[in-house]
């Protein structure tokens, strides 16, 4: 045992290891029938127009609200669910949620859109399309209020399938972007292959602007030039102060989201966020 070898460093490497482990078996432990048990919450981000600052559109971020765990975060809670085979049940639950809140945020004055994050492995499931249009009927959702947003296909992911399936979703008005651009994960193979509407820049790009501290201009400038000739709306991510609200602006970037614009809440946060805007004269 690493403890007998009176290392400090080992010592605590072999404790953290531990650790994990023990969260990783209290996950999958709790985590099936978490949807069915109403532990499953979405939060909403606006989108704003950086021009006018008014929300165009919101998205939806998966909360477990887990009476064991707490409150578990998707980056946590995905690879779980994914190893369980769980993650057609949460997409299901997520895109069924999002579409109630759609249906209600109709009756506003302003239409928003709706963006929903979905994994490239549930998109490739051949029964996902019609899923989708099942869940629009169902809550009398007009498919253009819906974006669908994934990011980039990993190993193991049939992406002619996805290639066709964002293609068919299309078809059917429902709207796609390419989520995290410019992370190394959704890369320029990707821009050129996958049928999208928006493209959004990872707030890496913003914030760090890339590799170079301090020369985040020409990096940003490259991917809004690039996303324009591809004729993409451009989404500029993470934009946490009036600084990095400003550079997107000036990169070119006509829509944002950002902890600086608005943070992720329950609806009546972003109904109350709504509210100190005027309703549109159209
Ligand atoms: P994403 O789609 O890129 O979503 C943006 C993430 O950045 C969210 O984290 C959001 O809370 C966070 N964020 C927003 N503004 C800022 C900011 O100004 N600064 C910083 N540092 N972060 C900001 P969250 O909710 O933890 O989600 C993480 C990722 O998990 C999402 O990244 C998305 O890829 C995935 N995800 C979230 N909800 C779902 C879901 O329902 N289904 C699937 N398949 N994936 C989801
Ligand atoms: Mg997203
Ligand atoms: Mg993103
Ligand atoms: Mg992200």
């Amino acid at each position: 045992r690493a403890r007998q070898l009176g290392r400090n460093r080992v010592e605590w490497y072999d404790d953290e290891l531990e650790e994990q482990f023990t969260r990783r078996l209290d996950l999958e432990r709790e985590l099936p029938g978490a949807a069915q048990r109403g532990e499953l919450d979405l939060v909403y981000q606006p989108v704003v127009d950086l021009a006018t600052t008014q929300p165009v559109g919101t998205e939806a971020l998966l909360r477990w609200r887990s009476p064991a765990l707490g409150t578990v975060l998707p980056n946590e809670l995905l690879p779980v669910a994914e190893d369980l085979s769980l993650l057609e049940e949460l997409g299901r639950w997520v895109l069924d949620a999002a579409c109630r809140q759609i249906s209600v945020w109709s009756q506003r004055p302003r239409e928003l859109w709706m963006s929903v994050n979905i994994s490239p492995k549930e998109l490739a499931a051949p029964d996902f399309i019609s899923w989708v249009g099942m869940a629009l009927a169902e809550h009398n959702v007009a498919a253009e209020r819906l974006v669908l947003e994934i990011g980039e296909p990993r190993g193991g992911v049939d992406v002619p399938a996805v290639i066709t399936q964002l293609a068919a979703l299309r078809a059917m008005g429902v709207r796609t972007a390419l989520d995290d651009f410019g992370s190394g994960q959704a890369s320029l193979a990707q821009l050129r292959r996958l049928p999208v509407d928006f493209l959004k820049v990872d707030r890496t790009l913003v914030t760090e602007g890339g590799s170079r501290n301090g020369e985040s201009k020409p990096f940003i400038d490259v991917v809004v030039g690039l996303g324009k000739r591809f004729g993409l709306e451009i989404i500029a991510e993470g934009l946490e102060s009036p600084d990095h609200v400003e550079q997107a602006r000036s990169a070119g970037c006509r829509l944002g989201q950002g902890y600086g614009l608005s943070r992720p809440g329950p609806a009546e946060r972003v109904e109350a966020y709504l509210e100190e805007f005027p309703s549109p004269s159209r």
